[in-house]
């Protein structure tokens, strides 16, 4: 894929063409295309069942598109042939695509089970089959910068939410993704945990990672977001940059969600 992205002219590491999903008779995501160049923090806003989950499930491969095209950078996960047929990579070319990306859902993200150490470790030495020692050192210092040094012995429900959450993007960070995907990970949590996990954020947007966050949390879309994405009934109904979308948004179902924030 050529499609460079407008706002840096870079070559997108994610990027989701024309991409739609149907559950039964009912279509969840029409028409959507999304390319996210390196740095860009994408904030996605949008009622609820507007489509926000399922445009990330589709792109994380946890569902199928049925039509339309997901890539990260150079590697086709799925597209669309002139006859409409959707084909997906083979199951090696998914397994690095999985390398390139990390997930981090509002809650249940941890297996409950392992210890935080084994949960941060897992998938790296897994799915990524890289050296324990290695993966080990690093989980160490991701956890220390998630505030949780001291935490990798003990099991999820022994941390607090705002903790479980922190553990979680350590999970997502230590298969050095070329991009973060996060879905509503603050909403199960109250205001104080909510905010040490946005301050997380705010860091790693600051040290240039990319990301494509859904939230309902408008100012940190607002301060931190590149770019803000309003869905709605499975579609993009307006994007731009903060101040366009949040501060003069340009369409009626826009203006009339964001009125229930102010
Ligand atoms: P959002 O995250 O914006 O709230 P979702 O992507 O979760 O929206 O849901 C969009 C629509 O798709 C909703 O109408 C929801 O009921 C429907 N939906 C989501 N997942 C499934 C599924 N696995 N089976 C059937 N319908 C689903
Ligand atoms: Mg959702």
């Amino acid at each position: 894929m050529t499609t460079q992205t407008q706002a840096s002219g870079q070559a997108p590491v994610f990027s989701m063409r024309d991409a739609s999903k149907s559950f039964g008779s009912t279509q969840v995501l029409r028409s959507i295309s999304l390319d996210v160049a390196p740095g860009e923090v994408v904030a996605i806003i949008g009622p609820s069942g507007g489509g926000k989950s399922t445009l990330l499930r589709c792109a994380t491969t946890l569902e199928r598109i049925d039509a339309g095209s997901v890539a990260f950078g150079d590697l086709t996960v799925a597209d669309t042939s002139a006859d409409g047929t959707v084909t997906y990579a083979s199951k090696e070319r998914l397994r690095q695509a999985k390398s390139r990306f990390g997930l981090v859902f509002q809650s249940y993200n941890l297996f409950p089970h392992m210890t935080v150490m084994r949960n941060v470790c897992d998938a790296p030495i897994a799915v990524q089959r890289r050296p324990r020692a290695e993966v080990e050192a690093q989980a160490r210092a991701l956890l220390a910068k998630m505030g949780l040094a001291g935490c990798e012995g003990k099991v999820p429900c022994q941390l607090s939410g705002g903790q479980q959450q922190r553990a979680s993007i350590a999970r997502a960070l230590c298969l050095n993704p070329d991009i973060l995907f996060f879905d509503e990970p603050t909403s199960a949590l109250d205001p104080e945990l909510t905010g040490e996990v946005l301050k997380v954020m705010r860091q790693l947007a600051v040290e240039g990672m990319t990301m494509i966050v859904v939230t309902h949390e408008m100012q940190f879309a607002r301060e931190v977001a590149t770019r803000v994405v309003f869905m709605d009934g499975g579609a993009i109904v307006e994007e731009g940059t903060p101040q366009q979308v949040l501060g003069a948004p340009t369409r009626q179902r826009t203006r009339e969600f964001l009125a229930r924030y102010s």
